[in-house]
């Protein structure tokens, strides 16, 4: 039996989470579907955010479809998220920006870096380690060799190694790799990569870098697609993989029924493709790209669907 562990997690989550539930319903019935439930909401009713026994739990599931955690700027909140990446070594972090004409995956590593969690707040000064090691750059970019070869693509390594000691270590180790894979390759300067990718979207398909920059490239490629609310994402790890929107708890919309469910429903196709069912996972993207033909979206794209009226459109485009 297929096990799908569902977190709604803060915010828009328990909006869009529940739409992307039940598109998964619909196409397998046959999965159990069980709830975990972690976040800030968590930490404001027992006060603690996620227990070890959340982590068991979520360590039962086939996947995991996660929504978004709000993280409080507060001194000593441990966020979540990076907890349950680290605890599950989702060290892949998959996230693809589809337009017209061109595919992009950036392929983000996710365990290290600038959010290894190695940090010290001193009354004059606060520091944070960044941590770039050979197991976590050669993990990385072999999976972004592996997804090039798949694409029948090309790899572009993205870091700033004219500033950063950390980032020569990155790239060397990426082009090393990229050379005995004999995959075709180049590498830029991540700011100057980010402005390229907006003006030349076409001249991508795999894109390697490390945690933070592709945290942010990621963002500013959903401009390309009309926004956070349209891009979805993979974590994978050896043995266990995560699906979530790249998108946050947005506060700002959330219990409004406005938020865009499609970057969560897309996730699922992703985990649907993760776990073997390609047609489905192309069924739901079919549906997604019918509704929105059909006129109907939701605020964000300039239309006036609700999250749940979005759903119910994607939910008759499957039937
Ligand atoms: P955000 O992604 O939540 O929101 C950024 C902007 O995009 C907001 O204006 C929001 O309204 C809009 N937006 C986001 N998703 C949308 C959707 N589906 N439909 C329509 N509009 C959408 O980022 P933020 O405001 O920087 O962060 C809010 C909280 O989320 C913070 O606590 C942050 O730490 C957390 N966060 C969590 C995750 C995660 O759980 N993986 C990721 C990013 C941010």
């Amino acid at each position: 039996m297929t096990r799908i562990a569902i977190v709604e997690g803060d915010g828009i989550g328990h909006e869009v989470i529940p739409v992307a539930r039940r598109v998964l319903e619909l196409l397998h019935p046959e999965y159990e579907y069980f709830n975990v439930d972690v976040g800030y909401g968590e930490w404001e009713r027992t006060g603690c955010p996620c227990t070890d026994p959340d982590i068991a739990e979520l360590k039962t599931a086939d996947a995991i479809l996660f929504g978004a955690i709000t993280t409080p700027p507060m001194k000593d909140y441990q966020s979540v998220v990076l907890r349950i990446r680290k605890a599950l070594d989702l060290y892949a972090n998959l996230r693809p920006i589809r337009g017209d004409g061109f595919d992009i995956m950036i392929v983000r590593e996710n365990t290290e870096g600038l959010y290894s969690g190695l940090e010290e707040v001193m009354p004059d000064r606060a520091t944070t380690l960044r941590v770039v090691s050979r197991k976590g750059t050669e993990r990385i970019v072999r999976t972004a060799i592996r997804l090039s070869r798949e694409r029948g693509g090309f790899l572009t390594i993205g870091h700033k190694a004219n500033v950063i000691k950390s980032d020569v270590f990155f790239r060397d180790i990426c082009i090393a790799e990229a050379r005995a894979a004999a995959v075709p390759f180049n590498d830029k300067f991540i700011d100057a990569l980010s402005l390229d990718v907006l003006q030349h979207p076409k001249n991508y398909n795999v894109i390697v870098t490390t945690n933070m920059f592709g945290d942010i490239l990621s963002d500013v490629a959903a401009y390309l697609v009309g926004g956070l609310g349209l891009v979805p994402s993979a974590n994978i790890g050896d043995h266990y993989a995560l699906f979530e929107p790249v998108h946050g708890s947005a506060p700002d919309i959330a219990g409004k029924n406005i938020a865009n469910p499609i970057a969560a429903i897309r996730s699922a196709a992703m985990m649907l493709n993760y776990l073997g069912d390609a047609r489905g996972s192309w069924r739901i993207e079919k549906a997604v790209d019918a509704a929105v033909s059909s006129g109907i979206c939701t605020r964000d794209l300039c239309g006036d669907a609700g999250t749940r009226e979005f759903g119910d459109a994607v939910i008759a485009c499957l039937r």
